[in-house]
């Protein structure tokens, strides 16, 4: 794909540089990381009173170990509190260890070739002015810091509300997982560029009503470029002065519904806020989701490469288990046939670590519709982990589109079957929340421990 909004700008942009170099030199000789430290610890330590105490956040596991990146000022406490860890920040700073053996890949300029909020702001507005009859932006709300969390539809008779199955794919709910925002984005330009040359995009274009969310989180993406490139919740100043909320952790299905699918502690990186769409980003996508006829969604994050559908909350198999199980593996497979990646499949509790509160369980339990939850490349933080190189992004979007354009096709062939009628919202949402009382309180007695993983 190219990349008309940068080649397009270079006429601008003189003074803009002097402000790149400068930024670059501030936060490239350390990368936003010179007040922490990653550490790693025995992963089959019991671990829930590090990440209940102390904000942590989870990177990722490998081996037997699991990353945690960490405020220095906590290190000693850690210590105290008897967990044993060794440091590993040299291993994935290539500042301090030049020609260290991991290929770690900070691309150039603050952000390069990926978008920041205006860089996509303008693109979105030049697509909609290049493909006017079959694509329309729509604001869906305001971030905390007024930015706008965009929509862009893509159908034809793209002004008026069709009888069409609707389909989302949304990126950006996470700040540091730059690449997810990218491949809706890249995507949704598909769609319009071959609407009118290729066959098959007419009919799924013309058949259904799609809907672009590429960044649901511009504050922290924003923060994530010029502040801190490993950022990942909203900016959300914190009762106790810390900042962020996670996003997805703060949809309404089965919140809080225990501290290991996310944190009540504030500081942490999977802080799951107040209350269940505290968060105006999130409730944004609530009320598009109650405006629409929904009928699948693909939420992109990174990194782990895997294809994840519900539950997150739980490790058990939801009734549409057969059908989860078949999609994902029809996505896997025409992923596999691009580019040879094997992306894994499964419930997202089993294949990758408990959530609660994120999208794909909630879209799936209030609206009845298959979610997924695609963690987008590399596979581990040793290839690059949150930072994907400016060269990534075709390569994964390449492999990447058909899994889409399957899904768009598969709600046109299922329109029917897969739009039952709904029980009224607040109904359905009283049954749930009575079942899961009754859940937790089974859970709590049991001592389960999940599966404790790097939050994505
Ligand atoms: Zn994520």
């Amino acid at each position: 794909m190219t990349r008309n909004n940068y080649n397009g700008k270079k006429g601008s942009r003189p003074i803009f540089l002097v402000v790149i170099i400068f930024l670059s030199f501030s936060y490239s000789t350390d990368n936003g990381l010179s007040d922490t430290e990653i550490i790693s610890l025995n992963k089959n330590l019991d671990l829930r009173d590090l990440a209940l105490n102390f904000p942590v956040d989870p990177l990722m596991v490998e081996g037997q170990k699991i990353y945690f990146q960490v405020e220095k000022k906590h290190l000693e406490g850690i210590r105290q509190a008897g967990y044993f860890f060794s440091l590993e920040t040299h291993r994935f700073n290539p500042q301090i260890s030049p020609g260290h053996s991991i290929k770690l890949r900070w691309q150039g300029g603050l952000n390069g070739a990926y978008h920041s909020y205006k860089e996509l702001e303008s693109e979105l507005q030049a697509l909609v002015r290049a493909y006017p009859s079959i694509t329309r932006l729509y604001i869906l709300g305001k971030s905390l810091e007024n930015r706008n969390i965009y929509a862009l539809k893509i159908s034809d008779n793209v002004s008026t509300r069709e009888n069409e199955p609707a389909i989302t794919f949304l990126g950006g709910h996470h700040a540091r997982e730059w690449i997810s925002l990218e491949i809706p984005l890249l995507i949704g330009k598909h769609l319009l560029e071959n609407y009118t040359s290729d066959d098959r995009i007419k009919f799924l274009v013309d058949s259904a009503e799609i809907w672009v969310i590429p960044l649901v989180n511009p504050d922290g993406l924003q923060y994530s470029i010029l502040n801190y490139r490993l950022w990942r919740k909203n900016r959300r100043l914190n009762y106790d002065g810390s900042y962020g909320v996670d996003l997805n952790r703060n949809y309404s299905f089965a919140w809080a519904y225990d501290s290991l699918g996310s944190s009540p502690n504030p500081s942490s990186a999977d802080y799951r806020g107040l209350e269940p769409f505290s968060e105006p980003e999130t409730r944004a996508i609530n009320n598009f989701f109650h405006n629409h006829n929904l009928a699948a969604a693909i939420s992109y994050h990174s990194f782990s490469q895997s294809i994840l559908y519900p539950w997150g909350y739980l490790d058990q198999a939801t009734e549409d288990e057969p059908l989860f199980q078949q999609l994902s593996a029809a996505m896997a497979e025409l992923i596999y046939q691009v580019n040879g990646r094997i992306y894994e499949t499964g419930r997202a509790a089993a294949a990758l670590y408990l959530t609660n509160g994120d999208f794909a369980d909630w879209a799936y339990a209030f609206f009845q519709i298959p979610a997924f939850t695609i963690e987008l490349p590399p596979l581990d933080l040793a290839q690059g982990g949150f930072v994907n190189s400016e060269a990534d992004i075709d390569e994964i979007f390449q492999e990447n589109l058909p899994p889409a354009l399957f899904l768009i096709d598969w709600v046109i062939a299922n329109y029917e079957e897969t739009i039952p009628e709904r029980p009224p919202y607040f109904y359905l949402k009283r049954e749930l929340e009575k079942r899961l009382e009754i859940i937790v309180k089974d859970r709590k007695s049991s001592g389960f421990l999940g599966k404790e993983q790097g939050v994505k």
